[in-house]
């Protein structure tokens, strides 16, 4: 309880305040990296290294920027029925290209044919691309990450599970906390957007892990 006490405590800073400027960071960003594409197109060695190198730190604030922005705008945010189903698919059809290429299998089939939540669309997919980018960069040589759906009392759960990795059991506390993060090209960004865009759908996000097994990521959503 404590540990979730010290999440919630800071997903209400970084969500009010650091969004605020993530969001006035990128328009400028979009400046720079424009005038660089067209200093890029010159041939000196030293010059195309260099801006190379700025393009590639513009990409890594464009990712934090846009991560946070997710949960910046809380009036942009639009809540209305939504088929779950119908969600799992889309974002499951948009990452196989990048699975497949990874050797891994994203794997859902369900009893379920279709399901009502109450949600924002544009946010729970975000919550789901996450939580499947996550699966996918815990099996560097590949594996199968399975999706399941089961319906507990009044909420829908859904259940990702991967082969890969693990958590190591220490660190699970930590999960959520900004920029906690165990990649060298991560943003620690991706699970605190998804916890509170999980909590503002008044559902919950488990996540359970046995090192170098796998981990399952299980959200329920009120239905
Ligand atoms: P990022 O992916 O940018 O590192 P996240 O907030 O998405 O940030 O995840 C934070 C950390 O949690 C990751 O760096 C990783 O160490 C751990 N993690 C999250 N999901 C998984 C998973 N499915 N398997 C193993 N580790 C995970
Ligand atoms: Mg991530």
């Amino acid at each position: 309880a404590e540990a979730l006490l010290r999440k919630t405590e800071k997903l209400s800073i970084v969500g009010e305040l650091a969004a605020g400027f993530a969001h006035e960071i990128r328009n400028p960003l979009t400046t720079i990296k424009g005038f660089l594409q067209l200093m890029s197109k010159n041939e000196d060695p030293t010059n195309k290294k260099y801006t190379s190198i700025m393009l590639e730190e513009i990409d890594r604030l464009e990712m934090i920027t846009s991560e946070f922005m997710v949960v910046a705008k809380p009036e942009a945010t639009k809540y209305q029925t939504i088929e779950l189903i119908k969600i799992l698919e889309d974002v499951i059809a948009f990452l196989t290209p990048q699975a497949l290429l990874k050797n891994v299998q994203i794997q859902f089939d369900t009893v379920i044919n279709h399901v009502n939540v109450y949600g924002d669309e544009h946010h729970l997919k975000q919550v789901l691309i996450n939580v499947y980018k996550n699966a996918m960069e815990a099996m560097p040589t590949g594996g199968n990450i399975s999706t399941n759906l089961t319906i507990e009392d009044n909420y829908i759960a859904i259940e990702i599970i991967d082969e890969g990795c693990g958590i190591p059991e220490e660190l699970m506390p930590r999960l959520g906390e900004p920029f906690y993060t165990l990649k060298e090209k991560g943003t620690g960004l991706g699970l605190m957007v998804s916890y509170k865009i999980i909590e503002a759908h008044k559902g919950k996000l488990e996540i359970s892990s046995e090192l170098n097994v796998g981990t399952t990521v299980k959200m329920k959503l009120p239905i």
